[in-house]
């Protein structure tokens, strides 16, 4: 097959049938078809992996990665900061297949292919931090620990924002000299990994490091249960990571797991009402809600709560839902014709439960419209349950101890926002709330490249991903001692 040197527009001839293993290669379970999400026409045929295959793809990973692992770091440094540039040169198609594959708005698409050109610059900078510590040993004559990479890692990455979601785990697992085995989510293997490949490889990395298998929940098991892969970093949803954290820890593997959210928006009374209005609208609906730190629970202090909520269903109503692809969007299209009918019956059994209804509510198809509902409690679904839709969710409260008890209410705990004119009194209130991220005076949904993203209770297994939390999450310390003679042992 021609080598590429830019992402492709077009899926034919490469990616056809194809996984990714150093090179565009057929997969053992036939063909994947990638729908555009807006207009349900096909993009591509890649290749569907299989178990078989990541066990085929694993021996060519192990075979090149005690190489990478040797090369020195200012080479593998050299090779993700190019890879950056040819992301950055390789912009307005990369943009154009997340659109498409993701049902995204262009700035949603920028964002990614601006935080992933950053991630793999982050990749290459940790390089230079000291990975090396001198320690005390009873008779050494030189005694350290350094980080060493775990080998083979498994990546298992979701459709909403697939670029960054798996770039994000691939960036620092290739710097610190693993390979990696990226499992894309089966609705958007494109963006989610494939278009990365042409880029790799004109930036010079060896093959084997980098290999795509595009597949469904099986191929993920089949990377939890494969002997050689010994970190599996997997972001989805609550339910799924379960399974693969039992899995993963039934063949002691390392696990990484990034998980769902239901995120707390606390406007206190004093909050600047236009302000607040506009960070409540951009959480709900950024991305048509489809997104881990969505603001799923807008909890509005009750002075303020009636100018909030019709302030809020105006901007709602001033959003216009298409195909991203049109330009003239705000929201695009919901992942699936299931997803899309999940929103709808959370939203109608919530209103059946008491929930009033200010704007939105009515589906076409996969668009979902910017939705306001007032009057939510607890109890109520869309009070309870991750919705990834475009639904915002305004909950009334008189008290802190009211606002802090729903925003901890339930199982999840990733992100929360609190807006005020009050920096102490927010800070107060953000002590009690039990989330792995807290932003005052702004919305829940807030991401910067080199930051240790994660969440606490279920919306995590108490780890980090990104900034000063990679050397952490993708290498091990490995203790040397070295000794001018053996030591003589009484037996
Ligand atoms: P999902 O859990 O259904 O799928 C995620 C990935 O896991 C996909 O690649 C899927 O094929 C794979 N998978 C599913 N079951 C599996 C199994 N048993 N074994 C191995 N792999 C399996 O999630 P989704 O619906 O695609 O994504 C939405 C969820 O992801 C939401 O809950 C959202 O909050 C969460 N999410 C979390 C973060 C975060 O960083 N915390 C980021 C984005 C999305």
């Amino acid at each position: 097959m021609d080598q590429m040197t830019g992402i492709p527009p077009h899926a034919e001839p490469h990616w056809s049938g194809t996984l990714y293993d150093g090179t565009f290669s057929p997969a053992s379970g036939g063909t994947l078809i990638v729908y555009e999400k807006a207009t349900g026409a096909e993009l591509a045929a890649t290749g569907l992996a299989t178990a078989e295959d990541v066990t085929r793809v694993t021996e060519r990973a192990a075979a090149a990665q005690a190489a990478w692992a040797a090369t020195p770091a200012a080479e593998r440094a050299a090779i993700l900061r190019d890879v950056a540039a040819r992301l950055e040169a390789n912009w307005d198609v990369a943009a154009a297949w997340i659109m498409r594959e993701t049902g995204g708005v262009r700035p949603k698409a920028d964002f990614e292919i601006f935080t992933v050109a950053a991630f793999f610059k982050e990749a290459a900078a940790m390089l230079d931090e000291p990975h090396y510590l001198e320690v005390q040993a009873t008779g050494a004559a030189h005694s350290y620990a350094q980080r060493v990479p775990h080998g083979l890692v498994g990546i298992i990455a979701p459709f909403n924002f697939p670029l960054i979601l798996s770039m994000r785990a691939v960036a620092p697992a290739l710097a610190t000299g693993n390979a990696v085995l990226l499992k894309p989510d089966p609705q958007t293997p494109i963006s989610g990994g494939l278009i990365m490949a042409p880029l790799f490889e004109a930036a010079g990395l060896p093959p084997g490091l980098f290999n795509v298998l595009p597949g469904g929940a099986d191929v993920g098991e089949a990377l939890c249960r494969e002997p050689r892969i010994r970190m599996i970093a997997f972001t989805g949803s609550t339910a799924a990571g379960r399974k693969v954290g039992a899995l993963a820890g039934e063949h002691l593997k390392k696990t990484s797991l990034e998980l769902g959210g239901k995120n707390a928006l606390i406007v206190l009374p004093d909050a600047d009402l236009e302000l607040a209005v506009s960070a409540a609208s951009y959480g709900a609906f950024l991305h048509q809600g489809q997104i881990c730190m969505a603001s799923g629970r807008i909890l509005v202090h009750e002075a303020i709560a009636d100018a909030f909520a019709a302030s809020l269903a105006e901007h709602a109503a001033r959003l216009p839902a298409g195909d991203p692809m049109s330009g003239q969007v705000a929201l695009g299209p919901i992942i699936n014709q299931r997803q899309a009918e999940r929103v709808h019956r959370l939203v109608q059994e919530s209103m059946a439960a008491g929930a009033k209804l200010l704007a939105g509510g009515t589906p076409d198809g996969l668009f979902y419209p910017a939705t306001v509902l007032d009057g939510v409690t607890p109890g109520m679904a869309v009070f309870e349950e991750e919705v990834f839709g475009p639904v915002a969710n305004i909950v009334r409260f008189s008290t802190e101890d009211e606002a802090v008890a729903m925003a901890n209410a339930g199982q999840y705990g990733l992100s929360a926002g609190i807006i005020t004119a009050d920096i102490e009194r927010a800070k107060a209130v953000g002590a009690r709330i039990r989330t792995g991220m807290l932003h005052i005076n702004d919305q829940t949904v807030v991401h910067e490249p080199h930051i240790p993203f994660g969440g606490v209770g279920s919306s995590g297994n108490g780890g980090r991903i990104g900034g000063p939390a990679n050397w952490d999450e993708f290498t091990q310390w490995q203790w040397v001692t070295v000794k001018d003679t053996p030591p003589a042992y009484p037996f």
